[in-house]
């Protein structure tokens, strides 16, 4: 094996890519795109808090199911709603929330209808756009071996990867991190694992212990559901596992 393989395989993390079927008949408490989203107990529709209008709901995932992953041991259904007329790109920005709800049960479940969008302006009135409402789909985990990308491994591996500043092992990195994991860099929805950064790592840190934050979920721009972030772009939900449920979002696209 390779030194460079070897490297590769010690940071290797187990991740879960989902893979979407557009269905009309998901549940309220499974892994979806789309559709009605989960809620129990008092719970509220969260509106946006820089234009007052509900949030849209984009996903919801059910970490428990992802046993691999170390998210497991902190998450439970993870739901995503994100504000489509603000467009929050970084998670200082209003417009988005993550919300854990840690042991869901079909017997708890209460439906929430979403809070009506506010009047329109005229523009879009006369041009009958309408924000984008994505389409349920079922969503099924499947568990793949994810490799870190080159910065992010350079950041990992520290004092063992002086060979890795060479331009040659670009191109040989990819190709093997894509013939280990059988995944190609296609920016899709997974859950744990190394985030696939489509404009390089943030090198995301803790607000709290300054620790390096882990992928709890990766969104991607998904055609089945109707759901695109800029140019073909990704949500990425990052954690702390000291501090797991203070989440930070980032998005970035081509
Ligand atoms: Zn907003
Ligand atoms: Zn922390």
């Amino acid at each position: 094996m390779s030194k460079l393989e070897d490297l590769a395989r010690k940071y290797a993390k187990p991740a879960y890519s989902a893979k979407l079927t557009v269905s009309d008949s998901c549940t309220v408490l499974e892994s979806k795109f789309g559709g009605q989203p989960y809620f129990e107990g008092d719970s509220q529709w969260t509106c946006c808090t820089k234009c007052n209008s509900a949030l849209f709901f984009i996903c919801q995932v059910d970490i428990r199911q992802c046993t691999l992953a170390s998210a497991s041991q902190h998450f439970g259904l993870v739901q995503f709603f994100y504000c489509w007329n603000c467009y929050p790109w970084e998670s200082e920005q209003p417009g988005w929330s993550v919300v854990n709800i840690p042991s869901p049960e079909a017997a708890k479940a209460k439906p929430v209808q979403m809070p009506p969008q506010p009047a329109r302006g005229f523009l879009s009135k006369i041009f009958k756009r309408n924000p984008a409402q994505t389409t349920q789909c079922r969503i099924a985990l499947l568990p793949f071996d994810s490799f870190p990308q080159l910065d992010d491994l350079e950041q990992l591996a520290d004092n063992e990867a002086d060979f890795l500043q060479s331009d040659e092992i670009i191109d040989e990195y990819y190709g093997l991190i894509e013939k280990l994991s059988g995944r190609s860099d296609d920016y899709s929805t997974m859950v744990g694992g190394h985030a696939e950064w489509i404009q390089g790592s943030p090198n995301a840190k803790c607000k709290t212990c300054g620790q390096r934050m882990e992928l709890l979920m990766q969104i991607g721009s998904e055609p089945e559901a109707r759901l695109m972030f800029g140019d073909a772009g990704a949500a990425y939900i990052m954690y702390c596992s000291q501090h797991p449920h203070d989440v930070q979002l980032y998005t970035q696209c081509f």
